[in-house]
């Protein structure tokens, strides 16, 4: 089998790429589940598309506008891309069995992957009743499920705060949310919208240490910590409870791309990018989540629409220059996306990036070659909340150094 450009995951990132991808090339969209959408299908909630399509949507509404625009892609579902390898062939594994594909473009749209308990080595018994924040959203959006009745939620991510308000909205009692940081994990409105409205406590600096029950959870010790993380013993109590939702972070799902042997970021454990998402390896794009988890949806569909362009230019036989020109993660930045400068002709570039320590008053600023090109306020950023920059394509086009800093106003 032969395209011109494969998505392999049909999420939002997949389903934008593609649906950009196909204005210029033959597109095949590839997904392991039996519909499209992603982790959207099991997202009722409403906070989806607020900037693209000036409303807030569910999950599955905002999925639908792509979904319907995919008319002339090849869509393959049930199928599971297993390998992958530099000339761009592909073993793949669908309802009829194992077959090969060889595309003139790849782009990876795999999303991530909850963690689980043995990543974050939570001692005591293995009783039923411990799930990940998302498979007990797909059990009570999807399956028509209750997880449970007394609830202990572990992490204040997005997902673990979403979770509190869903299940306490089907009559379940949450009886708080452990956060082991000294600050919580998600987006603010998600911290007033999904606790305070609904007087769910939060317990910053804390942790479950153990986990009790023999065949159902019967209920975890938790604890506070200390600024190292380690539990102070004297403040161990029990917490009886059925349920304990493990809302630990997500992880860009990257074994395809590892194996590949394409470069990755040991901080955001995605693919290293440049401004035109493409990685290490020529005619291989990503975006989306797998190449780092985004607060938001829409920044994930805009990042696909480029990869989407920009693999097709490639399976057309545009060549992209590769300058290879880093982007230095300045004062306190953790991390920038797209990682790399190759000197495409674009309109604009959005940097991405998070910050290491919350500020408030701050500039964060685009440094060229020793001078500053672009500059822009902020009233607060925060190490949960993903900060943008956009700025002029020709400002970097021809750098010879590039960072990204953020400093307080003087
Ligand atoms: C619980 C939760 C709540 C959220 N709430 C909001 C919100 O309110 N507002 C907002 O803007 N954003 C929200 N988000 C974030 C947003 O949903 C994600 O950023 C977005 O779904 C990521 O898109 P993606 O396409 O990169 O990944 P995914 O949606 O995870 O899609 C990846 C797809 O790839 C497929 N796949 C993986 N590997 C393979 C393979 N080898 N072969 C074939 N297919 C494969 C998977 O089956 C999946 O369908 C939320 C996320 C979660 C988890």
């Amino acid at each position: 089998m032969k395209t011109d450009v494969a998505v392999i995951g049909g999420g939002p990132a997949g389903l934008a790429a593609a649906m950009e991808a196909k204005k210029h090339a033959k597109v095949t969209l590839i997904e392991r589940n039996e519909e499209l959408g992603g982790i959207l299908q099991q997202c009722i909630h409403h906070g989806f598309g607020n900037f693209i399509f000036g409303e807030a949507l569910t999950g599955p509404e905002y999925a639908e506008h792509f979904i319907e625009a995919l008319e002339g892609v090849d869509v393959l579902l049930n199928t599971t891309v297993l390998e992958i390898d530099k000339n761009k062939r592909m073993l793949l594994s669908g309802p009829d069995g194992v077959f090969e594909m060889e595309a003139k473009a790849i782009i990876l749209a795999m999303g991530c992957r909850e963690r689980t308990r043995t990543q974050i080595f939570i001692p005591g018994t293995r009783p039923a009743g411990v799930y990940t924040a998302g498979t007990a959203q797909r059990l009570i959006n999807i399956e028509g499920v209750m997880p449970g009745k007394h609830i202990v939620i572990l992490g204040s991510g997005d997902v673990g705060l979403i979770m509190a308000r869903r299940l306490t909205l089907e009559g379940a009692k949450v009886e708080g949310v452990y956060e082991i940081m000294p600050k919580p994990g998600g987006l603010t409105r998600n911290i007033v919208q999904c606790l305070h409205d609904f007087d769910i406590p939060l317990h910053l600096s804390h942790t479950v240490v153990e986990i009790v029950g023999k065949k159902r959870l019967e209920g975890v010790f938790v604890a506070k910590v200390d600024k190292n993380f380690k539990p102070i013993e004297e403040t161990k109590r029990f917490v009886p409870c059925d349920t304990l939702i493990l809302a630990v972070g997500l992880i860009p799902e990257n074994e395809l791309t590892k194996k590949t042997g394409i470069e990755l970021d040991s901080v955001t454990a995605g693919p290293v990018v440049d401004e035109g998402m493409e990685t290490s390896m020529e005619g291989i794009f990503a975006c989306g989540n797998v190449v780092h988890v985004h607060d938001l949806v829409d920044d994930v569909s805009l990042s696909a629409i480029i990869a989407g362009r920009e693999a097709a230019k490639h399976a057309n036989g545009e060549k992209t220059e590769r300058r290879k020109i880093k982007v230095k993660a300045g004062e306190n930045v953790r991390y920038v996306v797209p990682q790399i400068i190759n000197g495409r002709d674009m309109e604009e570039i959005t940097f991405y990036f998070r910050v290491k320590n919350e500020m408030r008053n701050v500039v964060t600023r685009l440094i060229v070659d020793g001078e500053v090109r672009k500059e822009k306020r902020e009233l607060i950023v925060k190490p949960p909340e993903m900060v943008r920059l956009k700025v002029k394509g020709e400002l970097v086009k021809n750098a010879n150094s590039i960072s990204i800093e953020v400093k307080k106003v003087a």
